[in-house]
């Protein structure tokens, strides 16, 4: 199997670049990032502290997590519920930082993240997947752009679907969850040894697209 890891902070535009990208390449696209969030789901419908590793810990065997993937994308079940739209509030995101941070939480969902590489070719995205998850995969990208460049963006996306946007909150909270996934004991957010830089600060979507494919496709050819 031909792994893709890619990594980087929250509103990159990893997720979106990595997804066109995998349909580009006919990989299968996995937001790890979706997992963990539908474990923070399950702590905050439950009323646990997700800062609480004892609590959470003790959740754990209460939670039975597990992904398709469809022609709209991946769909996340908790218990067997679809919660692919209940995952994606701040609440949800901010919980889901500090839950990730328990050694417990992660090696939990260690095992669901390898499966799916073993069995497919995979373009997997999150914080971590080059340093700890798929430490062998065949190309690994850390992908970012200035938290100035990510609140802006986020900020128009919020514009767009007509929701309130307040730039300076949104950075602030974007530098928050950098700094809490950056400084964590844990799988802390930084760029494998080998993993190509790709900063997309100064590119559209599209040239985003196109140089993580141009990456992909450079090294396939090399494994060939
Ligand atoms: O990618 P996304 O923003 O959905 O991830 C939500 C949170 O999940 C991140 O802020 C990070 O704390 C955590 N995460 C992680 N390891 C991953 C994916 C996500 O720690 N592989």
């Amino acid at each position: 199997m031909f792994c893709i890891a890619i990594d980087g902070p929250a509103g990159a535009g990893k997720s979106s670049v990595a997804k066109a990208a995998a349909e580009k390449l006919h990989f299968l696209y996995v937001d790890t990032g979706a997992i963990y969030r539908t474990i923070a789901l399950y702590l905050l419908e439950k009323g646990i502290d997700p800062h609480d590793p004892q609590a959470a810990e003790a959740a754990l065997p209460g939670i039975e997590v597990s992904l398709s993937h469809t022609e709209e994308g991946q769909r996340m079940f908790l218990n067997g519920e679809d919660v692919t739209a209940r995952i994606r509030t701040e609440a949800v995101s901010m919980a889901t930082s500090a839950a990730a941070a328990i050694p417990a939480v992660r090696a939990h969902l260690l095992g669901i993240q390898r499966g799916l590489a073993e069995k497919n070719n995979v373009l997997m995205d999150g914080r971590d997947i080059g340093t700890v998850v798929l430490p062998n995969a065949q190309l690994k990208v850390f992908l970012t752009a200035s938290p100035e460049e990510r609140a802006r963006r986020r900020a128009a996306q919020l514009e767009q679907a007509g929701e309130r946007a307040d730039y300076e909150e949104i950075l602030k909270e974007i530098k928050a969850r950098d700094h809490q996934d950056s400084t964590r004991d844990i799988a802390p957010l930084k760029p494998a040894p080998d993993a190509v830089l790709l900063d997309t600060s100064g590119l559209s979507f599209t040239e985003s697209v196109e140089a993580l494919v141009g990456l992909a496709r450079g090294r396939m050819a090399s494994h060939e």
